[in-house]
This record gives C-alpha cells, structure tokens and sequence, in this order.
C-alpha cells in the first residue's frame, strides 16, 4: 500500500494556541515536581512508591511538553547549499550506538554522485532523518537491517532519499493517521515525529512516499528538490 502526502501546514492556529498553553502549563508542574520531591524525604515506605509513580508521570508530562513546544515554536530556517550523504552519513553515526543496542544494522548506500548539494535547513533535516530511522528502531523489537538508499529520480531534479526497515509494519487504517500531530500507536511515543518531518520536509519543497507490508517493514521515501546553481530551490 502506498500514500502520497499534500503538504499540509500540521500545525495550525489552534496548535499556536495550544503550544502557548503548553507553555503555561510547565510552571504550575515545576511546582508539583519540587513539592513531591520534599514528600518523599518524609513519606514512609507505601507513600514513597506513590510518589515515585507521580514523580515518573510529571517526568512523563514534561516529555511531552518539551516535545511539543520543540516542534511548535516558530524556527528561523537558516537555508546552506550541503553534500546530502554527508549529512545523512552523520544521522547515521549518530543513531549506531542505539540501533546496534538492538541487533540492528543500517548501511547506506549511494546510488547517485557523491557531491550532490541540497539547499535546506541543515539542522531541520538532520532532525528529519533521525527521527525516521528512530522510527524505524522502534519498529524493529527483534532486530535486523535498516537499509538507507541515496538516488536520483530519472526525469525530476530531485534527490531520494529512503529509509527500508524489517518492522512490524503500518496498518492500512494507521498509514491514514500517521502524520497527524500526536497521533502514536506507541505507549510512550508524543506522536509528533512525523507530523514535524511533514512540516520540514514541506518547507524544503519536498514530498513524503511511504509503503509498508504489515509483518515485513516499512520504506519511507524522502524527495527533497536538488540545488541547481541559478534557482534558490526547485518547486514542484
Ligand atoms: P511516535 O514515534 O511518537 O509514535 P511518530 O509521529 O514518529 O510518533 O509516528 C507516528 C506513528 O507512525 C507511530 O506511532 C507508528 O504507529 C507509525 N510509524 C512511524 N514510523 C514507523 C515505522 N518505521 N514502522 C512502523 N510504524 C511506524
Ligand atoms: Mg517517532
């Protein structure tokens, strides 16, 4: 099964609002983390392992809410011509330690000119492809391969880039939700990874394939426009 994205703004006015809330809801549980904090120096023994499950939920809560506020706030895109393997080689190197703590390994392979240059937001992009290939991790309980394929498309100047993993899968009837702000199927997933690689990867003038066999994996396939030396960026 297969589904192409429109580029959609996923975070509207109401997700403005909602971050300022976010915000304001951070001091009050700053409060509620010191004071249960001073409890459990004198609480007994029944009454410490109460407060350390409210001590882990607060944690909880904070997680969420500095997950939210990073993808909400407004970002200044600082836009630089780079080599797309290089970059995505770093994600790579960066994600090894995690992903060989669960047996799997992820190779890349380039299938186009090594001095490929994008125009883009470095640093967005690199969050894009790490939360991808976290994705990809967590979807991967019994271990395997995550293969990571650098191509050009034939007839459009634009570079892919797509990240096959051996995982459980996506639904149908997931596939639909999965970019939708806070939409997981995770226990302890914020379910903001994808709407914000939507959000980036919309930004940069890009597209979103993704393809998934339930009990065989996913492939998510990244199109970001190609840097010719005249234009700024290529639209579609
Ligand atoms: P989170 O990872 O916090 O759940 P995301 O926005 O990153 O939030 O992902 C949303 C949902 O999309 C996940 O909960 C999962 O159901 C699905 N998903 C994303 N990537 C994969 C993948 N590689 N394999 C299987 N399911 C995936
Ligand atoms: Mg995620």
């Amino acid at each position: 099964m297969k589904k192409r994205l429109d580029h959609t703004e996923s975070l509207s006015t109401l997700g403005q609002l909602a971050a300022s809330i976010a915000h304001e809801i951070r001091n009050p549980m700053t409060s509620l983390k010191g004071f249960t904090q001073l409890l459990f120096t004198t609480a007994n023994d029944e009454g410490k392992r109460y407060l350390s499950v409210i001590n882990d939920e607060i944690n909880r809560m904070e997680e969420i809410l500095t997950e939210f506020l990073e993808v909400s706030k407004p970002t200044t895109h600082i836009f630089t011509k780079f080599e797309i393997k290089n970059l995505i080689q770093e994600v790579v190197n960066f994600m090894a330690p995690q992903a060989l703590m669960q047996n799997i390994n992820a190779t890349i392979n380039f299938e186009v000119d090594h001095t490929r240059k994008i125009l883009g937001d470095r640093n967005l992009l690199k969050q894009v492809f790490i939360n991808s290939i976290k994705n990809a991790i967590e979807a991967m309980s019994h271990g395997g391969n995550i293969y990571i394929n650098i191509s050009d498309m034939r007839d459009k100047p634009y570079v892919c880039i797509s990240i096959e993993d051996q995982g459980y899968g996506i639904e149908e009837k997931v596939l639909e939700r999965i970019f939708d702000p806070f939409f997981t199927t995770k226990a302890y997933g914020t379910g903001l990874g994808l709407s914000h690689i939507n959000k980036v990867i919309g930004e940069h003038g890009g597209n979103i394939e993704v393809s998934s066999t339930v009990g065989k994996g996913t492939t998510f396939k990244f199109y970001l426009p190609l840097h010719n030396g005249n234009k700024p960026i290529l639209t579609i």
